[in-house]
């Protein structure tokens, strides 16, 4: 059976209320009733990450995850959070790279490299994002602007290093649109980034429930980061179903 995994990012959103709720109703789920194959990871806003990490316990198959980690070892870089103090309340992976984080951030391939290497220093696995922009695809030129961001952020990791990278391929135009790339896209960008990587490879992008198990049968596609559909139980649940027995 293949390994795969599934990614929620929570994003902006949920009080503690309800990230509390949220979380420990997916976490019964998968321990009791889904008994899920996948390795599922929960992406949480800061200020979840302690009460998440309390209720997945000593749970196996289910993981913390941080949506951002600072590019500075530590000191006064007022508002950032550092691995080692993301590490030191239980997380093990982080997102480093999400597009919004590019766009809205401005952050760099040059300042996603800084942070991938204290996440992993640190002990955390980076999710490192890639994707392009609806105006890259028509022109042609998403395959070789993808692997300019993988080059730039990854690709002076050490072979150990980066074993312990998943990388996420997420078209910006399907983020959060309700626009799904086609699964000859998600194929094919999959299959270039395969050619030079082997590592987990997720897909992100408007993935649902409807869509999920046909998107995590491609043979390259080891899982989804899923934003939206993350937000609400059922959906996610039902995702966690959906993916069984692949
Ligand atoms: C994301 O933000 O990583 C994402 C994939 O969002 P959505 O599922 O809403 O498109």
């Amino acid at each position: 059976m293949r390994q795969y995994i599934i990614a929620a990012n929570w994003k902006m959103n949920k009080t503690l209320e309800e990230g509390q709720k949220l979380a420990s109703e997916i976490i019964n789920i998968v321990s009791d009733e889904v008994k899920s194959d996948a390795q599922v990871v929960i992406c949480a806003p800061f200020i979840h990450l302690t009460a998440v990490k309390a209720l997945i316990g000593s749970k196996k198959n289910i993981f913390l995850g941080a949506q951002n980690v600072s590019n500075k070892e530590s000191g006064a870089y007022t508002g950032e959070v550092s691995a080692a103090q993301l590490k030191s309340v239980g997380v093990d992976f982080v997102i480093i790279g999400h597009s919004e984080r590019r766009e809205y951030f401005n952050e760099s391939n040059e300042m996603l490299a800084e942070k991938v290497d204290l996440a992993i220093k640190h002990g955390i696995r980076p999710i490192f994002c890639c994707g392009e922009s609806l105006a890259q695809r028509e022109q042609g030129v998403h395959i070789d602007f993808i692997k300019s961001q993988l080059t730039e952020s990854l690709f002076h990791l050490s072979e150990q290093d980066f074993l312990k990278t998943v990388i996420a391929y997420e078209p910006i135009w399907a983020i959060g649109t309700g626009v799904t790339a086609t699964i000859e896209d998600i194929e094919n960008v999959h299959n270039a980034i395969k050619e030079r990587i082997s590592k987990p490879l997720l897909y992100g992008g408007s993935v649902k429930v409807e869509n999920v198990r046909e998107i995590c049968q491609i043979p390259n596609v080891d899982g989804a980061l899923i934003g939206t559909a993350s937000w609400k139980k059922e959906d996610f649940i039902k995702i966690l179903e959906n993916t069984k027995d692949l």
